[in-house]
């Protein structure tokens, strides 16, 4: 299996190849050549099976010889036993048709865990094979960072560097990425938002100097590795619920796209999903890019579910790429007109094919409140902001086939809304219950690439 680049002018490269280079260097997103199928009766066969074995059945596919079959099977059952759910990722019923999966349950209490957990384990045998050092520089809205940094903390063939918007993540989240104490570890508080730390990060990717001195990584998702393991989760919950036999739909709480763009995989795969929701916040960019077809950056409005404060997502482009027969010029121009002039205008044939296979909601401040007020009464469950989100557009879409929303952190990440609402403070689990007690260690940086380069490059040669 082969990776190809979204803007078509960058070398193929396999999937470790494109695991460890993150963006590719004419700027674009690495894609597999061709997306593999899996067969009626191979899905039919996952059910009963645990969340490893499907795992394994639909990532190995993707991953070419990268690894063996049994060290690829080990990676996935180190990765996922440090969960606090025997079934990684359950299910539960809201209401008649209306399911939550439980994405939260991993070591930092978002969803991001089921990626970065097995991005971790891979990195490492890739780098222990080839003696490489790294530097991964990660941008976040504040779920991310603390994913990759348990992932990657104490490895001493790594730095991790992670930046995040000053005073725009939850009090858990940045703790969360501040009190590690290995020296591996580097919290940068930027002076900007997070569409400034994922456009620095992309800057650091295309200053080729800067690239290959540091030897730069990347674990947001525009790694690949990222997109393809939360493939898993929604095949596995789609065949607790009758799939391959009757369809499924999902609403995903989206930001950076990445997320509902594994379930467009999982969909090209053979998994009968009848609909892909978008949900979003206020800052509503995709939604209005699927009623208007055009895509038109506004400046982005803090809200109460920080990790969605999203202006330019990212894995957009892969599903551009699709749309546009996988015309990587043509994706080239539009990413360069959003860069440029803040707006991209979606041809028909393309937005076409985009709102066949997407629809899309938002929730404003108030609707989420009160989604996460409604479903205590209703279910008993207490919602974060960004999964109330996902359930508040998720019930505007019910049908006769089964609605599955994915809740994609724990409550506890955001006790002042969750509070708010319910007049609870949730509790966080007991594996971190000192968190507000430890010392946090944070650097403040100005939004300056040459001042982020330089402090990383000296950092690391400490
Ligand atoms: C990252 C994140 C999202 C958005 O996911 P994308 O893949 O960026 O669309 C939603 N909710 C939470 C809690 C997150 O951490």
């Amino acid at each position: 299996m082969k990776y190809v680049s979204t803007r078509g002018a960058a070398p193929e490269l396999t999937f470790e190849e494109a695991m460890m280079t993150g963006l590719a260097r004419d700027g674009g997103l690495y894609v597999p050549d061709e997306i593999p199928q899996l067969s009626h009766a191979q899905i039919a066969a996952m059910a009963g099976q645990s969340y490893e074995d499907v795992a394994y059945a639909v990532m190995r596919p993707f991953i070419g010889d990268t690894f063996s079959d049994d060290e690829f099977r080990k990676l996935i059952e180190t990765a996922y036993a440090g969960f606090n759910h025997a079934a990684r990722a359950p299910l539960k019923q809201l209401d008649n048709n209306h399911f939550l999966l439980e994405l939260f349950h991993g070591p930092t209490l978002a969803f991001k865990d089921f990626a970065m957990q097995l991005i971790g384990q891979m990195f490492q045998a890739s780098l222990t094979r080839s003696g490489k050092r790294i530097t991964i520089v990660g941008a976040t809205s504040g779920d991310t960072g603390s994913a990759a940094i348990e992932a990657f903390r104490g490895l001493n063939n790594v730095d991790v560097f992670i930046l995040f918007p000053h005073g725009r993540v939850s009090e858990v989240q940045r703790r969360q990425m501040t009190t590690p104490v290995e020296d591996n570890v580097h919290a940068l508080a930027v002076d900007g938002d997070f569409d400034d730390c994922q456009a620095a990060l992309k800057d650091m990717f295309n200053d080729f100097e800067f690239r290959d001195g540091v030897n730069l990584a990347g674990v947001n998702s525009i790694n690949w590795g990222r997109v393809l393991a939360q493939v898993v989760y929604f095949f596995s919950s789609a065949v607790a619920l009758g799939a391959p036999h009757r369809k499924v739909s999902f609403t995903v709480p989206t930001g950076n796209f990445g997320d509902i763009f594994a379930g467009y995989i999982a969909k090209r795969m053979g998994l009968p999903i009848e609909r892909l929701v978008i949900a979003t916040n206020q800052n509503d960019i995709l939604h209005r890019t699927l009623e208007t077809g055009a895509q038109v950056k506004e400046g982005v409005v803090p809200s109460i579910s920080p990790s969605m404060d999203i202006q330019v997502s990212s894995n957009f482009e892969r599903a551009l790429f699709e749309a546009y027969g996988r015309d990587g010029a043509t994706v080239a121009e539009q990413m360069d007109d959003l860069k440029t002039k803040g707006s991209f205008t979606i041809s028909q044939g393309a937005i076409d094919m985009l709102r066949d296979t997407f629809a899309s909601g938002r929730a404003s401040e108030e609707e989420t409140y009160a989604a996460i007020t409604s479903e205590l009464t209703r279910s008993g469950e207490v919602l974060c902001p960004h999964s109330a989100v996902g359930v508040k557009v998720g019930d505007a879409f019910q049908s006769d086939v089964p609605m599955i929303t994915l809740a994609t952190a724990h409550p506890a990440k955001f006790p002042a809304a969750v509070e708010k609402a319910t007049g609870q403070h949730p509790p966080l689990p007991p594996h971190m219950a000192d968190l507000y007690e430890r010392d946090e260690r944070v650097t403040r940086v100005p939004n300056d690439l040459a001042a982020l380069q330089t402090l990383i490059k000296e950092r690391i040669s400490k």
